[in-house]
């Protein structure tokens, strides 16, 4: 059986990379981005380039957004995330990075996080550099767009609702209340960048783990799948938990295809 294979593995080693994807996070109510094939299941999300150069970029986010933060700020820890907060308090975990900007590991009672792509629950602005909560910013979409609350529409990825087909040219975007700049979540979009000082402190981590477990990640955007390729450079087995293909499956040394909370629940 692949899953108590999946168990040796964890036994085996004495501190683990943990990396994890949207797969951890589809069990508490959040959509996956991608089909078992690795495709986009709906239109790409909005690129940094758009969001920082087109208002009307920024509108749909923020119409969006408006509607799906309501369901997302409700999600909760699902087992796969109580699970690899277990594998911490075990002392097998070095560090566990994620892709999610939900909090759920945090939630769940995993100390040492990096949110490797940023948090949902905080905006900045891009002018001044100055921070607010995404609670805050909610209350001014809602204070601005009052008839855009009643709207209900099926939950996207990351805090996202699928809204095609309205017209967004009405929806009021607000801007930073210091300096009226550009407020941007503060997760990194596609397009940009992860912040250099972030990606080094993760390798640092690597560095001092045995092996690396990925769970729930497809590793198609660069930013994960280069802890992989360090690590398999670096002789250290790579196992992956997660539905469908991987862009890394000729660098996994064990591959488990089956949902996350159920591979991981020998750990509860
Ligand atoms: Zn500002």
């Amino acid at each position: 059986m692949a899953a108590s294979r999946l168990q040796i593995f964890v036994e085996r080693h004495r501190r683990l990379f943990v990396l994890t994807g949207a797969g951890c996070s589809t069990g508490s109510g959040i959509p996956d981005y991608r089909d078992a094939d690795g495709r986009w299941k709906r239109l790409a999300p909005a690129t940094y380039q758009d969001f920082m150069g087109q208002v009307s970029a920024r509108r749909r986010y923020w119409a969006r957004s408006l509607l799906g933060w309501r369901r997302f700020r409700g999600a909760r820890p699902n087992d796969a995330h109580r699970a690899l907060a277990r594998l911490e308090a075990m002392g097998k975990s070095e560090l566990l990075l994620t892709q999610n900007v939900d909090r759920l590991h945090q939630a769940a009672g995993s100390a040492k996080v990096i949110d490797l792509h940023g948090r949902l629950d905080c905006v900045r602005c891009m002018g001044c550099g100055g921070a607010a909560s995404r609670d805050d910013v909610q209350h001014e979409l809602s204070r601005l767009n009052p008839g855009w609350l009643g709207l209900d529409a099926a939950s996207a990825p990351d805090g996202d609702a699928d809204l095609d087909g309205a017209d967004f040219s009405s929806f009021e975007v607000p801007a930073c209340r210091r300096c009226a700049g550009v407020l941007k979540p503060d997760v990194v979009f596609f397009g940009e960048s992860v912040p250099r000082d972030r990606v080094a402190a993760a390798m640092r981590h690597l560095d001092e783990a045995d092996a690396m477990l990925v769970v729930g990640s497809s590793l198609m955007v660069y930013s994960g799948y280069r802890f992989v390729e360090t690590a398999a450079r670096a002789g250290k087995p790579v196992a992956a938990v997660t539905l469908g293909r991987t862009r890394a499956d000729a660098l996994l040394s064990l591959k488990v295809e089956s949902p996350c909370e159920v591979a991981l629940a020998f750990l509860l």
